[in-house]
């Protein structure tokens, strides 16, 4: 028998309408809880027992349930593999990545597509996965066989998040768990660029393939420009500057000196000789480049997750405050600054006004000149929000002569 999770009353709306994280608040309580362990299906149902959908239970989680499926669809071995099977169809079928200069893209986008904490990207020849479930692990073998038939990867890899250990209690070591155990270290394409990517070492699942409409959209920008590029990387951003946008010169700066290595490799294969990167903690580098009155005619600040949990909101946006503060001292007279939030937990609302309080405190004006997020890889199942991590605004910024304030 399944177990029963009861929602409280007044509770149940955002499911019906599909909604997939279920925290404990909204639980009235659990029907067959007994026999109930983490990573079982549940079924959702609302206060007077009208069943919402199906889905995985955690009770150590902060998300008791994520919903799978709205109606009474069994989650099974069947229903897993059709929606793996319809993740691959809109990056190879509809999107056409596969026919592109792009080989890095995101093949399972986790909730966005139905799929609660499975994160694949695909990473050239390698597949990096991400069961960030319990509930999505049963099925592991599942998924790895349509994902073998359907893209046939030289080697497959699992990472273990940090999400997935803390939140949900998942335990085990990153590894190959199919094909070529030696081939670890992968070369990418990415709008025509390459990058070497460490699919065991490198950060998250080794490159961040949700940034690449942004880098081809800032390229655009930065001819002829002094780029400073905060919190590089691997320099996804700054190759491209170079590569497709014909920057004057790329200053990047990463606290990660393999990051900053792998940079430098990557521009010398690409003949690029106008990169300047620097180890460096970013809000540091950038007190000194403002004391030096150092400028840029093109900014971009990509920082990582500031904000973990709703509870650090204030004390995030403050950071976010900072940092754009800084950011937007070394801009010239009619800069790009460009900057990112990845925190799930920041809204768009807040993240513009955050910028528009730094433009005040760095005594600039600012036009937003460009709204983007991550790229159509990353799905978002509507009305799940929370995929929608990613903020990405574009400004072009004046700033202001005490003799001609407000002209
Ligand atoms: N822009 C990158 C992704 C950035 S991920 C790209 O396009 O691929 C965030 C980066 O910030 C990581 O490389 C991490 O090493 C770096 N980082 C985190 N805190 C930092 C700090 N205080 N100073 C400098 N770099 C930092």
């Amino acid at each position: 028998m399944t177990a029963r999770v009861f929602l409280k009353h007044r509770r149940s709306k955002p499911f019906w309408y599909g909604e997939p994280w279920v925290y404990d608040a909204s639980i009235d309580r659990i029907k067959g809880r007994r026999d109930l362990k983490d990573g079982d299906i549940v079924e959702l149902a609302d206060h007077e027992g009208k069943s919402i959908g199906v889905g995985f239970f955690n009770s150590r989680s902060r998300i008791v349930v994520r919903l799978v499926s709205l109606g009474e669809a069994p989650v099974d071995d069947e229903l897993i593999a059709r929606r793996v099977d319809r993740a691959i169809s809109l990056r190879v079928g509809t999107l056409r990545l596969d026919e592109s200069d792009t080989d890095a893209f995101r093949v399972i986008h986790a909730e966005g597509d139905g799929l609660p904490g499975l994160i694949v990207d695909q990473m050239g020849d390698v597949l990096v996965c991400c069961f960030d479930s319990l509930g999505m692990r049963r099925f592991r073998d599942v998924v790895l066989g349509v994902l073998k038939e359907r893209l046939q990867p030289r080697t497959i890899v699992e990472r273990f998040s940090r999400m997935a250990r803390e939140e949900e209690g998942i335990e085990g070591t990153d590894g190959v768990i199919d094909g070529d155990e030696d081939h670890v270290v992968t070369t990418i394409r990415e709008l025509g660029i390459e990058h070497t990517v460490n699919v065991l070492l490198g950060q998250k699942t080794g490159y961040f393939t949700d940034q690449r409409d942004n880098r081809l959209f800032l390229s655009g920008l930065a001819k002829g420009r002094r780029c400073l590029d905060a919190f590089c990387y691997t320099g996804g951003f700054a190759l491209a500057f170079e590569k497709i946008g014909g920057a004057e010169h790329v200053v990047a700066v990463d606290s990660s000196q393999p990051a900053l290595d792998v940079l430098s490799e990557d521009a010398a294969r690409a003949g690029l000789t106008h990169q300047e990167p620097i180890k460096a903690n970013v809000l540091r580098h950038l007190d000194h480049a403002a004391k030096a009155s150092e400028r840029f005619g093109l900014v971009n600040l990509d920082p990582p997750k500031i904000v973990r949990r709703s509870k650090d909101l204030t004390k995030g946006l403050r950071l976010y405050h900072e940092i754009n503060t800084k950011g937007l001292s070394v801009c010239e007279d009619g800069a790009i600054f460009a900057t990112s939030s990845c925190s799930g937990t920041v809204s768009a609302d807040d993240f513009e006004r955050m910028v528009a309080q730094a433009a005040f405190t760095a005594g600039v004006r600012v036009q937003l000149i460009h709204a983007g997020g991550a790229g159509a890889d990353h799905p978002v199942l509507v009305p799940h929000d929370r995929s929608r991590y990613l903020k990405f605004r574009a400004y072009r910024v004046f700033t202001l002569h005490r003799s001609n304030t407000g002209k």
